[in-house]
């Protein structure tokens, strides 16, 4: 059995904070399904009809997500086979007991051999979205109604939602036989409420499945880019062709996503693998919030089209991509210091030592703030909303919910990096004065 009580301090504002979030966030993304369908898609207020029972729950939208869960599921493990061309392997950060996870970067049999022979490099976990494409284009083709899924918006969220509410009971009850060195810092309070909501294990596995990893990145991810695409399918169904404004919205979401799954195993080394366990708050948040409110600017389009002209359309793609060069930059610029701090991309850039012998980055994205991809992700967030114009404030949910998100993370990366590395955290915030935002903040 697992010891309980661990002294790490509670966050979230405790049981309560957690009880609440735990109500919140699913009532939230309902309300945004919601009002986004509605005429007035109002932010604030209540949707003008709460809906019934039936258009809350299908049973061919429980159908359609378990089959999803298990496509995306047989994509995972696929590479996982014993066929002599598969399969790339990255080790996770060191844990207490000194191991390190092993986890599968995709690199697929005969498909990642020919992205590798044309010397793309791994292409990590973007196989999964390029099958899932090449069977959905195959499905469109032979007849698949791919708008109607804009239809079972609802009911797939609320089968999301239970199958996260499971899952999490699942996870809870596995971690009470989990070792003591596979519980997370957090989430193991002995209070059932936090911990359920927090997660107790920090990488439950099943055999050689390993379930965070997944659900971080394949179902909710690839699932948003598809519902954003259904949307897509369904103006051009009713107004005879895709906005520009939908466009915009579905390629900039494509492109994240893209990099997201091509960057897998930059994954690795975020907090979400390496310091929260796995519980209510990451599977609810990776299976159903994400895709349910992440498409909601083409959500909102799709119900209240925009007019978007060529120069708006130029300054706002302007935007996304200092956002993602910001984001990618600082990203690409760490991972590849921590992975081998001799590389020659990273080599000449300024450090400082710390007690634990890692090195912080002073110069270079890390040296301008103390967090450059949150504020290149920001951007991004700004320009996504965008193509929505300004006559409502729906479409600006995701920037305002991401910027309290990143703030709230930044705070607690803070905390854990100061507990790390003291001292030399304290010269790096000396050095690198502000957080995510340039003399701002
Ligand atoms: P980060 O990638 O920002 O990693 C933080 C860690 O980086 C620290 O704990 C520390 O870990 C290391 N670090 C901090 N400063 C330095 C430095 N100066 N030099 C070297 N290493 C440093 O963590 P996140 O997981 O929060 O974010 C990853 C990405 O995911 C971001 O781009 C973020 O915007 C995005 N994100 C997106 C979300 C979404 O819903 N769209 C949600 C959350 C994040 P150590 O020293 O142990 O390596």
């Amino acid at each position: 059995m697992a010891p309980q009580g661990s002294r790490a301090p509670l966050e979230f504002g405790g049981p309560l904070g957690a009880a609440a979030l735990m109500l919140l966030l699913p009532a939230t993304m309902f309300h945004l399904l919601l009002v986004a369908r509605s005429g007035p898609a109002r932010l604030l207020g209540l949707p003008p009809h709460l809906p019934t029972p039936e258009a809350l729950w299908s049973p061919g939208a429980l159908l359609l997500w378990l089959t999803w869960l298990g496509l995306q599921a047989a994509f995972y493990l696929l590479p996982a086979g014993k066929t002599p061309l598969c399969l790339q392997m990255a080790e996770g950060q060191e844990l207490k007991d000194k191991s390190r996870l092993r986890y599968p970067i995709n690199g697929a049999w005969g498909w990642a051999l020919s992205l590798e022979l044309r010397g793309w490099g791994g292409a990590p976990g973007f196989q999964a979205l390029v099958l899932t494409a090449l069977l959905v284009g195959l499905g469109v083709s032979a007849g698949l109604p791919l708008g109607m899924l804009t239809e079972m918006l609802l009911p797939l969220a609320s089968v999301a939602t239970l199958t996260a509410f499971i899952f999490s009971v699942l996870l809870y009850l596995k971690a009470l036989m989990a070792p003591a060195s596979a519980l997370a810092p957090g989430g193991n309070s002995g209070n059932p409420i936090y911990d359920f909501f927090l997660g107790r294990e920090l990488n439950p596995r099943i055999g050689f499945f390993d379930c965070k990893y997944f659900c971080e990145l394949r179902p909710g991810l690839i699932g948003w880019v598809l519902i954003n695409l259904a949307l897509l399918v369904r103006e051009a169904e009713l107004r005879g062709s895709p906005s520009l404004a939908m466009w915009l919205v579905n390629g900039f979401q494509l492109l994240y996503v893209g990099d997201a799954l091509w960057h897998e195993e930059a994954v690795l080394t975020t907090m979400d693998i390496t310091h929260d366990g796995f519980g209510f708050m990451l599977a609810f948040g990776d299976l159903a919030w994400v895709p349910f409110t992440y498409s909601l600017q083409a959500q909102f389009l799709l119900y209240h089209p925009q007019p978007l002209e060529l120069p708006m359309a130029s300054v706002i793609c302007l935007v996304n991509a200092v956002g993602y060069y910001i984001f990618r930059g600082a990203n690409s610029q760490k991972n590849t210091f921590r992975k081998n701090p001799s590389d020659p991309r990273v080599a000449g850039l300024e450090t400082i030592s710390t007690a634990t012998g890692r090195q912080l980055l002073v110069s270079g994205w890390w040296g301008m703030v103390r967090h450059p991809n949150y504020l290149g992700d920001l951007i991004m967030a700004l320009a996504w909303s965008l193509p929505c114009g300004v006559s409502h404030l729906l479409p600006y949910f995701y920037l305002l919910y991401f910027t309290a998100l990143l703030v709230h993370r930044e705070a607690r990366d803070e905390q854990q990096c100061l507990q790390k590395y003291g001292l030399a955290w304290h010269e790096y915030c000396r050095r690198v004065p502000y957080r995510i935002v340039p003399y701002i903040y």
